[in-house]
């Protein structure tokens, strides 16, 4: 009869955390032992991810809201590249969104609709402030697991707010002072949609850094993947720098960045090879003083995605932040 769904508080058996199983915010989980006057039941299995996300930790979502301001911050292309590039590496499929359409004209966004039309983006033109495109943007999340990713100042918490209410994130003041409280933390939390989509609180990587290897880098802009649907560089290992018949080289606008955020592959590939040769030989040195402090890493490590790591995070770890989470809701 009661249409409010009830909300179990679920901790994990012990047989998880033994077999190292983590659960994440947005796992789909088995809940057995239901108590339902007292709202609380246990995890006994997780269901394989679809995708999982490093920053904030959440396990199936299956879209990037990446938003941009078209000004106030001014919208700047190397920057978005950043950020479009750090969508594309985790794999989820990425949704462009350029907020602050109040503050440009009409003009403004044909040019910057085609501009990025040729870097493989259909953007959506939105204003919080002056209600445009808000419609469009619900469309876009219906039945998924959306993250918003940005800068700061561009509206996300705006954006957040407009979408669910009850979340009430502290929008940046005229002074520019920043929020405080549950985001400096690791609070993270999905939120259902009216729509019948889901919506993590918590924004994705503001300050992204390039952290793939260099032969994916390609693979994160569009106008690369379509350069090799149509033909090959002769070496499958291309950089795609001054090989000799490398058909991705060429004068496509963002040509430059990708270069320039090879350079920073490179040099981060070459830290984690100078890293992993050093805990090598820390290995061979403190042998028998406990293997398990001092694993050599693998060279392929370095090849991994950054979302690794929240399967280090540990059960506790996440035990508190499914804690806070309802601790936060009691108090909001
Ligand atoms: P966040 O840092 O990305 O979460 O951005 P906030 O949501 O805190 O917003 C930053 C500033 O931009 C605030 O002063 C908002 O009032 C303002 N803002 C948000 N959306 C719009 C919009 O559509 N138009 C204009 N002109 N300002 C906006
Ligand atoms: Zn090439």
């Amino acid at each position: 009869g009661d249409s409010e769904p009830v909300v179990l508080l679920c901790t994990p058996r012990a047989r998880l955390k033994k077999i190292g199983q983590t659960v994440m915010v947005g796992d789909r989980v088995l809940v057995v032992e239901p108590d339902w006057s007292g709202k609380r039941g246990a995890i006994a299995q997780v269901f394989s991810r679809q995708t999982e996300l490093g920053r904030p930790p959440i396990a199936n979502a299956n879209q990037i809201l990446l938003v941009f301001a078209l000004a106030d911050p001014p919208l700047e292309p190397m920057q978005l590249s950043r950020f479009l590039v750090t969508a594309e590496s985790t794999g989820i499929s990425v949704s462009l969104c350029l907020n602050k359409a109040d503050l440009t004209t009409a003009a403004e966004h044909e040019a910057w609709r085609d501009r990025l039309s040729l870097w493989g983006y259909d953007p959506l033109f939105l204003s919080i402030q002056a209600n445009i495109g808000l419609t469009q943007v619900s469309d876009r999340l219906d039945n998924r697991i959306t993250v918003v990713s940005g800068p700061s100042g561009v509206g996300k918490s705006s954006l957040i707010n407009y979408l669910i209410p009850a979340v009430d994130l502290r929008v940046a003041t005229v002074s520019g002072k920043l929020r405080h409280g549950r985001h400096t933390t690791r609070h993270v939390e999905l939120f259902e949609l009216p729509t019948g989509g889901l919506l993590a609180d918590t924004p994705g990587f503001n300050q992204p850094k390039i952290d793939c290897s260099p032969t994916t880098l390609g693979d994160y802009f569009p106008e690369v993947r379509q350069r090799l649907q149509h033909g090959s560089c002769q070496f499958n290992d291309c950089l795609h720098r001054d090989e000799p018949n490398c058909v991705v080289r060429g004068d496509w606008e963002r040509y430059d960045h990708y270069l320039a955020f090879l350079d920073e592959a490179i040099a981060r590939q070459q830290a984690l090879d100078r890293q992993s040769n050093a805990e090598s030989s820390i290995k061979v040195m403190t042998k028998g003083e406990g293997q398990r402090q001092a694993e050599p890493k693998l060279a392929s490590q370095s090849h991994r995605r950054p979302s690794r790591r929240t399967e280090k995070q540990s059960l506790v770890d996440l035990c508190r932040d499914i804690d806070s989470s309802m601790g936060d809701r009691d108090d909001d």
